[in-house]
């Protein structure tokens, strides 16, 4: 054998058994068959065989059959990023003619793709006020193929009666999806809302938030329990050929692990600093779902905030973690119920955009950047007039006049935190 050859076909396999607290991770585009007949009989579609590397490794089986659980799902599917799980559930389900509903206050890339892409392909969409069920209910037509859903909305973070938006969508035969990135799985179970197996049809999320965990990664996912939907996505993820890199499939991987105790954690920490900033003179509204002056607040309470946690007997099949108490170094004793780590403050309309875009700057543990669920806290200015035009919606009636600041909190201690956004108040707007 020359060199050359032995160098790719060497005569050494390892031994068996090797076991490790982490999977290996595969890496390939190329899959090798034992023989002709082993290739033509692999079926990928159910995940009992493997055919390329763009229908599937056990590296991204495993880390598919992993979120499926945590999601309360069946089937599940990982695509390049989040808003690639929007867009790869939009062209599996829809087609000319059809129309699509979003929420008013719906992730803003989603709105702009149903703008370009899907306007450009004959697909309507028409945007609904996710705090009015009546308004859903009028916006449903004949050709409405399928209603995003978020909870809470992005930005201004208005938690929408999840459970009842739902019912609505089954009993008009309308397929709903929600974005779940902000629930990741772990603040309620978005297949069973009620406890009895009402839920969305289908969930997406940014894995590029919790899952991944550090800044670091793009991915997102799609889950769902029916296998007919399930084969639908599938199908269109094949021909559209969007394939996740192996490295950052066991990126995530390692990071699985922590997410619920990084989330529960991040949750206390928000809800510390959301509450807080509530006291702050120079702040008109904190929009926080876990406070009452948040729009929506009680249904966040009924669909985040059991307390007993003999409630998932109860209710049968809700997420474990419910009801999760943590106390921290501030001395918050059991915070009740679930959330993310992310909310919006309103500052009094006096303050000028300067101020405000001031107090981000002079912010030294809090970065300027978009995304959150990572390690490290994070501030965006948003316009509230560019982003929620009143024309669109009554619920912006329900916010405080004023410039808006979204907040990601990180993994810092909550007393530096603190610190620094009293600090930036003072010089900002004092
Ligand atoms: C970040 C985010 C997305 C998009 O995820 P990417 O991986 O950045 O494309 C979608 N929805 C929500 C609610 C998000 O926060």
């Amino acid at each position: 054998m020359v060199t050359n050859t032995k160098l790719i076909h060497h005569h050494y396999s390892p031994p068996k058994g090797f076991k490790a607290p982490q999977e290996p991770t595969y890496q390939a585009s190329t899959v090798i068959f034992p023989s002709v007949s082993a290739m033509r009989s692999t079926e990928w579609k159910n995940k009992s065989g493997y055919t390329y590397g763009l229908h599937g490794t056990p590296t991204t089986f495993t880390l598919e059959e992993r979120l499926a659980s945590i999601e309360g799902a069946l089937h599940c599917q990982l695509v390049p990023s989040g808003l690639a799980a929007i867009a790869l559930v939009n062209l599996s389900l829809l087609r000319s003619g059809d129309e699509v509903l979003l929420p008013s206050n719906a992730y803003g890339p989603s709105t702009a793709l149903a703008q370009g892409e899907l306007a450009r392909y004959g697909i309507t969409h028409k945007v609904y006020d996710p705090m009015s069920l009546n308004d859903l209910a009028q916006k449903i037509s004949p050709q409405t193929r399928l209603v995003w859903l978020e909870a809470p909305g992005s930005v201004t973070m208005e938690f929408p009666d999840l459970l009842a938006l739902t019912e609505l969508c089954k009993e008009r035969g309308v397929t709903s999806a929600l974005d779940n990135t902000w629930g990741a799985g772990i603040a309620f179970n978005a297949f069973d809302l009620n406890g009895k197996g009402l839920g969305v049809d289908l969930t997406i999320q940014a894995l590029t938030k919790y899952a991944s965990g550090g800044g670091d990664v793009l991915m997102g996912c799609i889950c769902t329990r029916n296998p007919e939907l399930d084969n639908h996505i599938k199908l269109t993820h094949m021909r559209l050929g969007l394939g996740v890199g192996a490295a950052d499939v066991q990126a995530v991987l390692r990071s699985l692990p922590s997410m619920a105790l990084r989330y529960k954690a991040q949750d206390a920490s928000a809800r510390f600093l959301a509450n807080a900033l509530t006291s702050q003179s120079v702040v008109a509204q904190v929009l926080h779902p876990s406070l009452k002056e948040c729009p929506g607040h009680e249904h966040w309470q009924a669909c985040c905030a059991s307390s007993e946690p003999q409630a998932n007997e109860h209710q049968g099949g809700g997420y474990e973690g419910r009801g999760y108490e943590v106390s921290d170094s501030q001395g918050i004793q059991g915070i009740q119920g679930n959330a993310a780590s992310i909310f919006s403050v309103i500052f009094k309309p006096e303050f000028s955009q300067a101020q405000v875009d001031k107090f981000c700057d002079s912010l030294q543990y809090f970065k300027i950047g978009y995304s959150w669920g990572g390690p490290m806290s994070l501030v965006v200015p948003y316009d509230l007039d560019t982003i929620r035009p009143p024309q669109h919606s009554q619920h912006t009636t329900l916010l405080a006049r004023g410039r808006l600041v979204r907040l990601c909190i990180g993994l810092e201690d909550s007393a530096d935190l603190l610190d620094d956004l009293k600090r930036s108040i003072q010089t900002a707007f004092h």
